[in-house]
C-alpha cells in the first residue's frame, strides 16, 4: 500500500501526519497490535523468491525466511498455483467428513518420513502438543506406566512453541515468567549431555523430546554421535524418541531431516513451518501405527487440521522435497555461506555453526550486540534477526542464488570491517 492509498481509505488520521509509509504502518501496528514482538523497522509489502520489497520500494534479501517456514521462498509458483486451484474448489470440510486431499497428502508425507501414519494439525506448537499427548497415551496404554505418572525428558535451551504446557518446560525466563502454574510431567537435562539424559530416564519416562539442532537457541548442533546415542537409549529403555523437526526439517540442513545426518529415525517426527510452503500454517506428527493408533475418535482433534487447502499445499511441498533438489541446494549454498563466514571468525565473529543453509553466528560483544548486527544488516539490504543475545541466525530461502549468498557474506564482512 502506498501513502496515497492509506489516506484515501482513511485508515490513517491525517492529523498524525506520518513522515513516511514506514512510520505510519509501524505506528498503526504498535497502537493496535499487542507488543509480543520487537520487530526491526521495516514494513514489507511484497516478496518473490528470496527477496522482499518494503512499502518504500526498497528490496531486501530475506535471510530469516519466516524462521524457515519459507524454505521454498516467497510465492513459489508451483505452490501458489496449487493453492489457487484448491482455493477455488474446496477449502474446509472439518474432519466430520472425508475430503479428497487429505488421503494423498497423508500417504506421501508418511512415505517421506518413513512412517506409517501422520496426524495433521496447523501450527508447530499444536504438533508438539499432539506429540506430547501421543507419548503420554502410549505410556499408559502400551508401556504400562501408572496413570498420572508419565514423564517426558526435554532439553535445556529448547524451543517448542508457546502454549501453556510447552512453556512449562522452557528454560527461557522471558517465555515463562508469570505464566504459572506450569504443567507437570517434564524433566530437563542439558542439551547434548548423554550421561545426564541417561540418568534422567526411569520407569515413568515415556518420551525424550528434542530438537536435533536447537534453532532458536542459536543453531546449536549437538556433539557428533549424540542423536545415535539417544536413539539407542530410547530403544533399550522403551521410551519414544520425539524429534521436533519443525525448524530443522524439510531440506534446511541439506537433508530432508536433521536426524538424517546421523542416520537416526526417531519414533515421532514433529513437522510444521515449511510444510505449509510459507503460504499457510500446516503441521503434522508422523509415527508408526503402534504409536499413533493410541489416538482414537474424539480423543484429539482440530477444526482446521487436515483441511483440503492445507493438505493440497502440504502435498505439493512433499512432492517438491521428493526430488532432492532443495536438499542439494541447501548443501551447495550452505558450503558457500559457511566458507564465507569462517573467514570472519576472529574478526568480529566469535563462532559460526552451520549445517546446510542454516547458520548460527556468534557476534563478538566487543563489536556489537546481535540486535545491532541485525540493524546493520537491514541497512545493507539483508533481513536477519538475532536469535539469543549474541547470536544471529541465518536461514535464507533455499531458492537463493550463489550471488545472494555472496551478498550476505559481503554484508557481514563490511560490518566486521567497521
Ligand atoms: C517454530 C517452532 C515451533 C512452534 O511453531 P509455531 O508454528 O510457531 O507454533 C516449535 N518447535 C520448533 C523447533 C520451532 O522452531
Amino acid at each position: 500500500m502506498t501513502g496515497t492509498d492509506l489516506s484515501q481509505t482513511g485508515v490513517i488520521d491525517a492529523n498524525i501526519a506520518p513522515h513516511s509509509d514506514t512510520e505510519a504502518h509501524v505506528e498503526l501496528t504498535e497502537s493496535y497490535a499487542a507488543h509480543n514482538y520487537h520487530p526491526l523497522r521495516v514494513v514489507l509489502s511484497s516478496g518473490e523468491g528470496a527477496w522482499v520489497t518494503d512499502v518504500e520500494g526498497r528490496r531486501y534479501l530475506d535471510c530469516l525466511a519466516g524462521y524457515s517456514a519459507l524454505n521454498f521462498g516467497h510465492g513459489h509458483p508451483r505452490l501458489v498455483a496449487r493453492a489457487q486451484e484448491q482455493l477455488g474448489r474446496l477449502t474446509l470440510t472439518s474432519r466430520a467428513f472425508y475430503n479428497d486431499q487429505l488421503g494423498p497428502f497423508a500417504r506421501d508425507l508418511a512415505a517421506l518420513t518413513g512412517k506409517e501414519m501422520i496426524l495433521p494439525m496447523n501450527s508447530g506448537a499444536e504438533a508438539v502438543e499432539t506429540a506430547i499427548k501421543v507419548a503420554r497415551r502410549w505410556g499408559y496404554l502400551v508401556k504400562g506406566v501408572p496413570e498420572h505418572r508419565a514423564t517426558i525428558v526435554a532439553m535445556e535451551g529448547n524451543f517448542h512453541g508457546r502454549t501453556t504446557t510447552i512453556v512449562s518446560f522452557s528454560t527461557d525466563p522471558v517465555a515463562t515468567a508469570h505464566y504459572s502454574p506450569y504443567t507437570p510431567g517434564f524433566k530437563l537435562v542439558p542439551y547434548g549431555d548423554f550421561a545426564a539424559l541417561e540418568a534422567a530416564i526411569d520407569e515413568t519416562t515415556v518420551g525424550v523430546l528434542l530438537e536435533p539442532i536447537q534453532g532458536e537457541a542459536g543453531v546449536i548442533i549437538p556433539p557428533d554421535g549424540y542423536l545415535q546415542q539417544v536413539r539407542t537409549l530410547c530403544h533399550s529403555q522403551r521410551v519414544l524418541m520425539m524429534a521436533d523437526e519443525i525448524q530443522s526439517g524439510l531440506a534446511r540442513t541439506g537433508r530432508t531431516f536433521a536426524c538424517d545426518h546421523e542416520d537416526v529415525v526417531p519414533d515421532i517426527y514433529m513437522l510444521g513451518k515449511a510444510l505449509g510452503g510459507g503460504l499457510y500454517p500446516v503441521s503434522a506428527v508422523a509415527a508408526d501405527g503402534d504409536v499413533l493408533s493410541v489416538i482414537t475418535p474424539g480423543s484429539h482433534g482440530s477444526t482446521f487440521g487436515g483441511n483440503p487447502l492445507a493438505a493440497a499445499i502440504g502435498h505439493e511441498v512433499v512432492a517438491m522435497l521428493q526430488t532432492g533438489e532443495f536438499q542439494q541446494r541447501a548443501q551447495v549454498l550452505g558450503a558457500r555461506l559457511s566458507e564465507g563466514l569462517a573467514a570472519l571468525v576472529g574478526q568480529g565473529l566469535v563462532e559460526v555453526r552451520t549445517r546446510g543453509l542454516w547458520a548460527g553466528v556468534d557476534i563478538d560483544p566487543e563489536m556489537a550486540s546481535g540486535r545491532e548486527v541485525s540493524e546493520a544488516l537491514l541497512e545493507r539490504g539483508i533481513l536477519a534477526k538475532e536469535a539469543h543475545g549474541q547470536s544471529v541466525r541465518l536461514a535464507p530461502p533455499l531458492v537463493a542464488s550463489e550471488d545472494d549468498i555472496d551478498l550476505l557474506v559481503d554484508a557481514f564482512a563490511d560490518i566486521c570491517a567497521g
